[in-house]
């Protein structure tokens, strides 16, 4: 491609909303460009790699015999309604209505389009295992769209379905899937983690999701050096004893005028933290509940929505109203003695703790000395607490760390979610009617392009590695008016096109300094540079990720590149 003739609109000013390195990259090297919040375009380069990443995808799947196949982004609100997502999906999904007033949404996974499809044309044991997939737009209204393709609102997907006679055979399944994945990131040249992750509204009981670490991911991973244990927070379970034999003392109440976070307490009364019981006050369906946590430690959202049975978005903090209504106390007073109308729930710790201090449900007032059993009672629950770095392994008991993470794909094993709501059944041997046991699998295609932006760019750019990179080389004639320079740049695009190298050949008219920049900022692996010493045929040969710099004759430069391609395992 000659960039004389190359849609590459490239910008020096981002605007602020980019906030991350891989979002402001990918708009100012002319790879994307946005619409609207969350909706954004994939320009030619953009586009290049893109493919590059599916055909990766692609490969990697039909390698475990996956086919793909491709379904539409629209579908019928009743097959949701079977599932009982129409609802669980809640505000994520754009929902649409067509001339007749029928209901329908725009996509957002497929699990229930795929297995409609399934059942209606696989009836038999000897049909299955089967595994399918496709590459597709999938649509979700996110709360907060941000960090450009990272959380979209439209984004490519692969996403793939398994279906199985049993549970044996489904985790063959799923392994099959986990080994694609770990070829396709490896590919992507991803460095990456395993996690086990929270199945939440998808259903099902296992899953794993696949972490592109990096310091702007969304996802906190908690992690052991010393054996294989990993997990995101949503999912880690967290061991700490809180365990103290004092004997129960005498309630008191104590004045704390305006006093109201756990911070301000501890220096007030000058008490550890861990001797609070922190309540949080939310509405879950609309109804109020107060949850108990030791005073040390953060509430894990996604364990209580669990607990509660609810979607996600159906959990949401009290106002102060309802604070008022329940505790008839000030915002930052509650505790769990008189409370109103209103579940409590206690993580389990707590009814461990002794002589904890808590909101006396009066506003600037809190009660000392509060023991769950004499004072209170709650429903328990076994663990509500997110994870922190330095608790306790739960496999090994060795010391957890946190890392943050891109999740650029999961899977999950589903069981019989789908096929049972939405009555898919096959015979089995003994001409038995049983339930497809299923898995599925996503990919986030273009999230993945910015999760290895995200690994691979220095100060001037993106440092793309040659699987993705958009074209493999760059040829920058310096001044395009010197005839020999023009015409070696020429030689050489023509040679290596020929050879089936992806070749830009930067033939613009423009000063030295701004090709430069350019090529640096939209990151191609090797740079060819023609200049001054054109005439005798010498071209220099770097690349974009070590920058040094070599002369070489033009007719060497095949043979290096390819040499190249080979230091970093890149197969054309
Ligand atoms: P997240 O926790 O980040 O919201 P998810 O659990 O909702 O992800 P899945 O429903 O499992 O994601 O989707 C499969 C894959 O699609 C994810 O692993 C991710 O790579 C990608 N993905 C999900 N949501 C988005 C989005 N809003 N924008 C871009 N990619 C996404
Ligand atoms: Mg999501």
């Amino acid at each position: 491609m000659k960039m004389s003739n190359l849609y590459m609109p490239t910008l020096r000013q981002v605007p602020a909303e980019a906030e991350i390195p891989s979002h402001q990259l990918l708009l100012r090297a002319g790879m994307i460009r946005k619409l609207v919040s969350g909706v954004y375009s994939y320009l030619p380069l953009g586009y290049r790699s893109i493919r590059k990443i599916e055909n990766i995808v692609r490969e990697e799947m039909d390698k475990k015999g996956a086919q793909e196949l491709l379904m539409s982004a629209i579908q019928p609100r009743e097959l949701w309604e079977a599932s009982g997502r129409w609802d669980n999906f809640g505000p994520e999904m754009f929902k649409l209505k067509d001339r007749n007033d029928r209901e329908f949404c725009l996509g957002p996974t497929h699990e229930e389009y795929f297995t409609n499809l399934i059942k209606d044309e696989v009836n038999s044991y000897k049909q299955l295992p089967l595994i399918i997939y496709q590459i597709q737009t999938k649509y979700r209204d996110e709360k907060r769209p941000r960090f450009g393709v990272i959380r979209a609102r439209e984004f490519i997907m692969k996403d793939a379905y398994s279906f199985d006679v049993d549970e044996e055979s489904m985790k063959l399944s799923y392994q099959k899937m986990w080994d694609a994945y770990d070829a396709i990131f490896t590919r992507l040249k991803l460095n990456y983690k395993v996690v086990q992750g929270d199945t939440g509204a998808m259903g099902g009981k296992i899953s794993h999701e696949f972490m592109a670490m990096s310091d702007v991911g969304e996802g906190r991973i908690a992690y052991c050096k010393d054996c294989d244990y990993a997990a995101t927070d949503e999912k880690a379970d967290v061991v700490i004893k809180v365990e103290n034999n004092e004997p129960m003392m005498e309630i008191e109440k104590v004045y704390t005028p305006d006093i109201r976070t756990i911070d301000e307490l501890t220096e007030f009364l000058n008490i550890d933290k861990n001797r609070f019981g922190k309540a949080i006050i939310y509405k879950a369906s609309g109804k109020p509940i107060v949850v108990l946590i030791p005073g040390h430690r953060e509430l894990n959202e996604t364990k209580l929505i669990n607990y509660l049975k609810i979607a996600e978005h159906e959990l949401e903090m009290a106002d102060e109203n309802t604070i008022r209504e329940i505790s008839l106390a000030d915002k930052g007073f509650t505790g769990p003695i008189g409370i109103k109308d209103a579940r409590i729930i206690v993580d389990k710790r707590i009814t461990f703790m002794r002589n904890i201090v808590v909101g006396a449900n009066e506003t600037n007032y809190h009660l000392r000395n509060v023991n769950y059993g004499r004072d209170f009672e709650a429903e328990v629950v076994e663990d509500l607490l997110l994870v922190e770095e330095g608790d306790i392994c739960p496999k090994c008991g060795s010391k957890l760390y946190i890392d943050r993470g891109i999740e650029v794909g999961n899977i999950f094993q589903l069981g019989t979610k789908y096929s049972k709501s939405l009555n898919a059944t096959f015979l089995d041997e003994n001409g038995k009617e049983r339930e497809f046991v299923m898995g599925s699998y996503g990919v986030g295609v273009s999230r993945s392009l910015a999760a290895i932006v995200e690994q691979y760019h220095d100060e001037k750019g993106i440092v793309w590695p040659f699987v993705v990179a958009p074209y493999h080389v760059i040829i920058t004639i310096i001044n395009t008016k010197k005839e020999e320079q023009y015409a070696l740049g020429q030689k050489l695009y023509d040679e290596l096109t020929k050879k089936g190298i992806e070749v830009l050949l930067d033939d613009r008219n423009e000063s030295a300094g701004v090709k430069f920049n350019d090529r640096d900022l939209i990151g191609i692996p090797v740079r060819i540079t023609v200049g001054k010493f054109a005439n005798e045929g010498i071209v220099e040969f770097s690349l974009r990720k070590s920058n040094e710099k070599e002369d070489l004759k033009a007719e060497e430069v095949y043979d290096r590149i390819i040499t190249a391609f080979k230091e970093e395992g890149f197969e054309q």
